[in-house]
């Protein structure tokens, strides 16, 4: 699935698990309203969206 897609599907599924919020290695991810908002500082590493059960399983 190409990249934007990903995004934006996670952007608009997402259930605040969390579990990406630990795997940012720039720490710049946080939980708001019950969804994952990523801030400033993110280097597009993609290590939040490997991890992501709504990409995974979704
Ligand atoms: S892509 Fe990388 S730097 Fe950006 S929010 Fe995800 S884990 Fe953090
Ligand atoms: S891992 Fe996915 S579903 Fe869980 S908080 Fe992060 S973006 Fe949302």
């Amino acid at each position: 699935m190409h990249r934007v897609e990903l995004s934006i599907r996670r952007t608009l599924e997402c259930h605040g698990c969390g579990v990406c919020v630990g795997k940012c290695s720039n720490d710049v991810i946080v939980i708001e309203g019950g969804v994952a908002v990523i801030g400033d500082g993110c280097v597009y590493c993609r290590k939040c969206i490997e991890v992501c059960p709504v990409v995974k399983f979704g």
